[in-house]
This record gives C-alpha cells, sequence and structure tokens, in this order.
C-alpha cells in the first residue's frame, strides 16, 4: 500500500482510538514524540547535504554571473511572495482557530521569537562545525552556499568533496525514506493523543488548512506565474502549461521535483524552446532550491500550529516566518514529504512546538500534490524568463502547439513510497 494511503490510515485510526480512549491515549504520546525526534535527525544533513549540492549544480563558472543572478533572484522573490500570499491567507482563514491544543493539558516549551535583527547577524558561522553540532539550520544553509561556491571555483580538485557530498544527499535521501516509512505510527500515535486530549474538533481545521493550501496554491500559478510570463516574459500563457502537462502529470503522481526533473527538463526544452544551455542549469538547481509551494505550505501549517496552540505570532514574528520559510523551502529535498521535514526550521525559528508536526503530517500528501506542481512549473517560469532574456528561446517553438509527449518512466529517488 502506498504510503500516503497507510499516513490517512494512521490518521483516521489514531483519531478514532483517541475518541474511545479519551485522556488515556496520552500513553500513546511517547511513540509520536520518537517519530519527531526521527525526523528531526535528518534535517542537518540533509540540508546540508542538498544545499551544497544544489550550489554545486552551477558547475560553469561563467554562467555564474548573469544567469545565476537572474535566476536565484527570480527563485527568491517568487518564493518570498508565496509565503506572503499563505500568510495572509491563513489569517483570513485562520484554519486552527478555536482548536485549543494549549489547554493546559499538555507541557509545551514554547522558545522566545528571535529578534530578526539578531538573526540576521547570526546568520554567518563563526564555527560551521559547531553550526552543524548545535542544529543551527540557517548557519547550515549560508556555509553550505559557501560550500558549493567554493567547491565550484576549486575546479579539479574540488570535485571529490562534490561527490562525497552528492552521496551523502542520496543516503539522505534514503533515510528520509526509512523515517517516512513509519510516519504512519507516529501520526497515529499523535492523532490518538491529539483526539483523545481534544476531542475530534481538529479534523475540520485540517480540511480547512489543506483548502487554503490549495486556494492560495491556485492564486499563485495565476498571478505570480501569469503576471510573470505575460508581463515580464511578455510570452502566451496557454502554451506554457499545454507545453508542461508531462511534467505537471509527473510531479503530482510523484509529488517529487527530483523524480519529475527528467520530464520538466524535457517539456522545457523540447515543448518550451529553451536551449538545453539554460534549462539544464536552471532546472537541476530549482528542482532543488526553488520551492514555492512547500514555502507555501510552510506559511500556512505555521500559522495554523500557532492559532492551534493558542500562540498569537506577532508581525515580527510572521516576518522572522517570511525569511526562516524561504530559507527551509531552499534547503528542502525535492522528495514527497520534504517539506514537512523542514517545516521544523520555520516552527523552531519562531518558538512553535514541534508536536504540530505529527498533526499537518497526516495530511502531508494531500498538499504535496499541488505544491510540487507549483514547485516544478516555477522552475519552468524561471526558464522560459531567463532564456527569452539571453537570446536563448525558441519563440516559434513555444508557440508552435507541437508538442513532444514524454513517455519515459521518472527515476523515483528512494521514493519513500512503498
Ligand atoms: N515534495 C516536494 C517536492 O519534491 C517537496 C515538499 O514540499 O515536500 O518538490
Amino acid at each position: 500500500m502506498k504510503l500516503w494511503k497507510k499516513m490517512l490510515i494512521g490518521l483516521t485510526f489514531g483519531t478514532l482510538i483517541g475518541i474511545l480512549l479519551g485522556p488515556k491515549a496520552a500513553y500513546l504520546k511517547p511513540f509520536g514524540t520518537v517519530f519527531l525526534g526521527l525526523l528531526n535527525m535528518l534535517v542537518v544533513l540533509l540540508v546540508f547535504s542538498s544545499m551544497t549540492v544544489g550550489v554545486t549544480s552551477i558547475n560553469d563558472i561563467r554562467k555564474l554571473g548573469r544567469v545565476g543572478f537572474k535566476t536565484l533572484l527570480l527563485y527568491m522573490v517568487t518564493t518570498m511572495i508565496a509565503i506572503v500570499f499563505a500568510l495572509i491567507a491563513a489569517k483570513l482563514v485562520n484554519p486552527g482557530l478555536g482548536i485549543g491544543l494549549n489547554h493546559g493539558a499538555v507541557d509545551l516549551t514554547i522558545g522566545e521569537t528571535p529578534e530578526l535583527i539578531s538573526m540576521f547577524m547570526n546568520l554567518v558561522p563563526s564555527n560551521p562545525i559547531g553550526s552543524l553540532a548545535n542544529g543551527n539550520i540557517l548557519q547550515v544553509i549560508v556555509f553550505s552556499i559557501f560550500l558549493g561556491l567554493g567547491i565550484n571555483f576549486a575546479g579539479e580538485k574540488g570535485k571529490p568533496v562534490a561527490r562525497v557530498l552528492e552521496s551523502l544527499s542520496e543516503v539522505m535521501f534514503s533515510m528520509t525514506g526509512m523515517v517516512m516509512n513509519l510516519a504512519p505510527y507516529g501520526i497515529f500515535a499523535i492523532m490518538a493523543w491529539v483526539a483523545g486530549t481534544f476531542g475530534v474538533g481538529i479534523l475540520f481545521p485540517l480540511l480547512k488548512l489543506v483548502l487554503a493550501h490549495y486556494v492560495v496554491c491556485t492564486i499563485h500559478l495565476i498571478l505570480v506565474y501569469g503576471g510573470i510570463l505575460l508581463f515580464v516574459a511578455k510570452v502566451r500563457i496557454t502554451p506554457f502549461f499545454k507545453g508542461m502537462t508531462d511534467a505537471i502529470t509527473l510531479a503530482a503522481s510523484t509529488t517529487s521535483s527530483s523524480a519529475s526533473l527528467p520530464a520538466t527538463l524535457h517539456c522545457v526544452e523540447e515543448n518550451l524552446g529553451v536551449s538545453k544551455n539554460i534549462a539544464s542549469f536552471i532546472l537541476p538547481l530549482g528542482s532543488t532550491i526553488n520551492m514555492n509551494g512547500t514555502a507555501i505550505f510552510q506559511g500556512i501549517a505555521a500559522v495554523f500550529i500557532s492559532q492551534a496552540y493558542g500562540i498569537d505570532l506577532g508581525w515580527q514574528s510572521l516576518l522572522v516566518i517570511v525569511v526562516t520559510a524561504t530559507l527551509s523551502a531552499v534547503g528542502c529535498a525535492g522528495i514527497p514529504g520534504g517539506g514537512i521535514v523542514t517545516l521544523s526550521i520555520v516552527l523552531g525559528s519562531v518558538g512553535l512546538p514541534l508536536e504540530g508536526i505529527a498533526i499537518v503530517a497526516g495530511i502531508d500528501r494531500l498538499r504535496d500534490i499541488i505544491g510540487t506542481v507549483v514547485n516544478v512549473l516555477g522552475d519552468g517560469v524561471v526558464a522560459v524568463f531567463v532564456a527569452k532574456s539571453e537570446g536563448e528561446f525558441d519563440e516559434e517553438q513555444y508557440n508552435s502547439g507541437v508538442y513532444i509527449s514524454y513517455d519515459h518512466k521518472p527515476a523515483v529517488p528512494q521514493e519513500s513510497q512503498s
């Protein structure tokens, strides 16, 4: 059975058992806590390796200039806009309001929201090994970017380090798969505890959360992607979506940007008329660091969890979320459920309880379907814009309506779904 189905079953059964057991369901909570511990165990090395590998994919140093700048700028700006949309929607819909998880029945340790300015000052690690050891993710991300650049500038001599990190990132992907296989049980335990302590009232808000996510993703597709194509790249919108059909289908079915990459490359090069040069530089990088759909979910989920626990997020915390969700989307691996692992970065940055992850994990696959489609399409939009601005775009092909179907099977990287 597919993992996402097992996760939904875990959610349903956990809720039922929780209702049956009542407050006694709290005995199941330690199993959920162990699952959360396992997720946390992955974060540092996963972000470190996948981030560095993302940067080393800019392997031609000459490309690092103009094209790299435009690409990174667009990736970052669209991700930030996505989170702002998500926060506005979450504040309007209030998906977690009234759940009342912070009921006094649970002992929660809520951290302090760091000052934004000191957060910026602390971004650069004085001791990267210390940052890794202490799990300071933001510092790890900054170090990974520098390390990736250093590897590239070192040329041939840097290649062995790149290969070690590539291999580490593959290993971390497969460890994520192993841990995700335990997700149904972790979700079961946490949901039993939640429903036992707080009743079924939790299910309706979760539905609201998923709906809000779908609405924001659709708005982002239309306004931001449509806007960039139409007004910045100055091309028609329909050929883009038609040409990307195969990539969209794969993204929705595998919920993995990495698994969809071969199809995305095919669609962008063959159907949309982007030169191989540009596509092979922008798309692999995008599949690792450009995740607008993931960012949208993290923004909405953070507000949901804060409301569920009755924690008021002031504007400063919301700003911290915009920054950390951008970075956490960058550090997120393009694999099924990657965003649920890095959600801890966002929650941790504003002192929200990590238990919230297990609650939203039950609907993870549902949100990941559209989220991954948004992630993959975002890479395509940036590729079209950059190609056009660099004179590496075949507009005739783009508008031709002749699309070659991609019928290869994707190389699914350690799909955690068994
Ligand atoms: N599944 C997403 C992707 O591969 C990442 C995530 O949001 O979990 O793009």
